[in-house]
Parts: C-alpha cells; structure tokens; sequence
C-alpha cells in the first residue's frame, strides 16, 4: 500500500481539536499548548499520521487491536450486518443472530463453567455489571451483608464510578471523593518493588496473604468477591509469581468469596492462550471480557457468568433490572464474531504462545543489560520494562514516574508507541507484529533508552 498520507489540513484539526475536543485521561492545557497529533490511517501493527509519518503501535491502540488495522473481513462483517439488520434491542423476549453466535462461541473459548455472556459496551459497564450481579447474588443467597468487594492497588478496571472504586488508581479516586463504600484494596503482587529479600514464591505467598488478612479485618460476611487481572495491564504489566493466584484462589474458596478475573487485556490470545485465566490455571466464577473481543473495531464488552452464580440468578432471581440499549448490538456483535474467526484461522494464539510472542520476550530481555532497566518482564504478547535509578536494589526513580515520561515521549518522536506507567515502559503490540517490525520496536527503544540515560 502507498504510505502516501490523504490530504489533511493539520492546522485546522488541531485549532478545532483544542476548542472543542475534550480528550479522556489527558492534561488538555497542556495537550493544547502542544498541539495533538493527528492519527490518520493505519495497517498491520503500522500507524500513518497527517505528516506522513509511519509509527509502529507498540500498544495495540489502547491493549485491543489484537488482529492488527486495516481489516477488510471486519468492514464487511459490519456493512454485511448493518444492511440486515443495524439495530434491535435483546430486552424484550427478542434476539439477533450475531449476540446469540457470539455468546455461544464465548460459552465454547472460555474455561469450562462460564457459560453465559451478558453483552455491554465497554469494561467498565461490564465491571459495572459484574458489581450488581454480585450483591443480587449475595442477596439472594440469605446473605446480602457480604457486599464488599475486594481489589488491588494499580488495579484498572475502567472509568465509571463504579469502576473507578473497584480499581485502584489512588490518584484517579483523589478526584472524586472515591472509592465509594463497599471497595477495599490489597496490595499488588508487585515483586521488584517489594519482594525485599524474598524469593519470587515467598512473595507470590505473602502478597496473596494481604487478601486472608483483609478478609479477617472487614468479616467473610461482608465480603461479595474478590476481582483481579491475571496481569495488571495499566498498572504497569504486573505479573504474579506462579505461587500468588494458587494461594488466592485457596483462600477465597475457605471463605466462600467469589473469585473473578478482568480479562479485558489479557483475553483473547495476549498471553499466549485465549484467556490468562488458562496460562495461570484459573477458575473463576465470572470473567470480563471487551478490547480484544472486537480488537477495537467496534465498541462490545461481555460478562461471562459461571454455573454458581448463574444457576442462582437465573433460577431465583426473576427479572434482573439492568441492561443497556446496545447490550448485543447486532453490528457489534457480528464484527466480534468475525474477529474471532481471524483469531483462529491464522493461528494469532499459537503465534503469541511459541513463535512472535517468545521472540518479543527476547528481544526486550536482550535490553535488560542496560543501566537503566532493572527488570524486564513479560508474557507472550506484553512486557515490561522497570526503569530504575540504581539496579543495586533496585534503587526506583524519585519523583516516580519523571524518566518513564522521558522515554516514553523520546520513543513517541521515533516513531514508536509505547507507554509509560510510573517508570515501567510497558507494550502490547497487535498479535500480527512482524519479527522484522519486533526488531524495529527493540532497537528503537534501546535507542530511546540511550537517550533518556543521557538526558537525566
Ligand atoms: C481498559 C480496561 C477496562 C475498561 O474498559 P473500557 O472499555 O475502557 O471501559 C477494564 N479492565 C481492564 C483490565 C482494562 O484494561
């Protein structure tokens, strides 16, 4: 294809972007004294913007272009759809044949006992949805005190107030007056921060320990469930110990607390296998699922619900007075469907778990000599770079987050997407990502690296 950008003033769109765009998570002060950068095309793992520039997405957009841009098969499963039917609602007794395909073939990929998918539109409506299906079940079951949920610090599980209170991004709750009751937070499994003088498995242990000791302070009684990514996406690529979620999932099992996994990133081959909930040998009684069950091409979350809390619901709870109008869309639906469908025709699981996805696990190790990293890690398709001020330690940045943003913004000006969370520089390219464009996200970084080691 012709990297050729279309026409596009530039000038205008970005006066007319600081007047009146309003940019989610953003500084917009600061965003407008600087001016937007404006994304105009896309391919592959490649992003095109209105200069012509080419940059490789080393974040799949935001976690979630899973199939990579530029996918005709998803044009025309939408236009094929939205000729058909664009629109009708699954309140009343009625249904589409996409949302029907979709939550059976969801029933099929996910771990055994999920067996029900209540569609929404983004994750935080589905964590959203989760916390009311909780509390009903609790209710129904003679034990409506047990309402607490229990998370983690750096947990993401979306932007609505509810999910803002069951995440645990402390500067986003200092906004708002958040959490709001009925949220409590552990702390993370975060080994290179905290492991001390511990082993990886004495920590995974005692990490999972601040659950039990939580559950003891607030009374089992009062605790619904508790809610964990496999691994903390937005809180900077945390993964657990292999000793962490055994230990977890023992625990909430004594105490009768459901046990529930936010799959919005790490589903959908991410880790090597459709879901981490099989990488880490999980099984849990609800599942959240949105990004890369569409890769980003149509807005489409699920909920997937497990036999306990299901059979309860269905059986005892008569209408549960919740849904939103475009629970099921069809379009949404159908392009979900198809993505699934490329996922498994071209292998894009088996590729993250024994081909690209190991290759982009050594290409970030080999950085991990640098004196700037003090830990790489990472799985399949996501990793993480810690930048530290001394590897003897490791010693991290103060303030924390000041050499993550240097970076971060150096790599943004070679042409490479990555982020930074604190001073992690986390990626989670599009499960198509090239061995030769992997080359090109390693080298640039340590480019990145080099220049941010001279700069501070
Ligand atoms: C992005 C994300 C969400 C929120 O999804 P939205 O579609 O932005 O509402 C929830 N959980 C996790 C783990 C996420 O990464």
């Amino acid at each position: 294809m012709s990297t050729a950008a279309p026409a596009i003033d530039t000038d205008r769109i970005r006066s007319l972007d600081a007047a009146h765009h309003w940019h989610p998570f953003t500084d917009t002060k600061a965003l407008n004294a600087e001016g937007t950068r404006v994304i105009v095309k896309a391919e592959g793992s490649l992003l095109w913007d209105s200069k012509g520039n080419e940059i490789l997405d080393g974040m799949a957009g935001l976690w979630c272009v899973n199939v990579g841009y530029g996918r005709k098969e998803l044009a025309e499963a939408a236009s094929r759809q939205m000729m058909a039917l664009p629109y009708y609602n699954t309140f009343f007794k009625t249904t589409n044949v996409p949302a029907t395909e979709l939550a059976a073939k969801l029933a099929e990929l996910t771990p055994d006992g999920l067996n029900y998918a209540f569609f929404a539109n983004s994750g935080s409506e589905a964590n959203d949805t989760i916390v009311r299906m909780v509390r009903h079940f609790w209710q129904l079951r003679g034990k409506p005190n047990k309402k607490t949920l229990i998370s983690r610090e750096f947990a993401y599980h979306g932007s609505t107030m509810i999910a803002t209170s069951l995440g645990g991004m402390t500067a986003m709750h200092a906004q708002v007056d958040m959490p709001l009751p009925g949220f409590s937070h552990i702390r993370p499994p975060y080994f290179v921060r905290d492991g001390g003088n511990m082993t990886e498995e004495e920590f995974g242990i005692a990490a999972a320990q601040a659950l039990e000791d939580r559950i003891q302070e607030l009374g089992a009684d009062t605790i619904a469930a508790f809610i964990a990514e496999p691994i903390q996406g937005a809180g900077g690529v945390i993964i657990p110990p292999a000793s962490y979620f055994p230990e977890i999932q023992r625990i909430c099992r004594n105490h009768d607390i459901l046990f529930i996994v936010d799959e919005v990133i790490t589903g959908f081959g991410r880790t090597g296998n459709w879901f981490a909930s099989q990488t880490f040998d999980l099984q849990p009684d609800m599942m959240t699922l949105a990004k890369g069950l569409s890769s980003g091409y149509a807005p489409i979350s699920a909920v997937m619900v497990g036999e306990r809390v299901a059979k309860t619901l269905i059986e005892e709870g008569g209408e549960f007075y919740h849904g939103f109008t475009y629970s099921g869309h069809p379009v949404a639906c159908a392009v979900a469907l198809e993505n699934l469908r490329i996922i498994e025709a071209e292998g894009l699981v088996e590729r993250a778990r024994s081909d690209t996805g190991p290759y982009l696990q050594d290409g970030l190790r080999s950085l991990a000599d640098h004196p700037l990293v003090g830990e790489v890690r990472g799985v399949g398709m996501i990793g993480a770079l810690e930048l530290v001020k001394d590897k003897d330690g490791p010693v991290f940045f103060d303030p924390i987050g000041r050499v993550g943003t240097i970076c971060r913004d150096h790599c943004f000006a070679n042409n490479l997407v990555m982020r930074a969370v604190r001073d992690a520089m986390v990626c989670s390219p599009p499960l198509v990502i090239t061995r030769p464009e992997i080359d090109r996200l390693v080298s640039t970084l340590k480019l990145c690296l080099d220049r941010t080691y001279a700069d501070i």
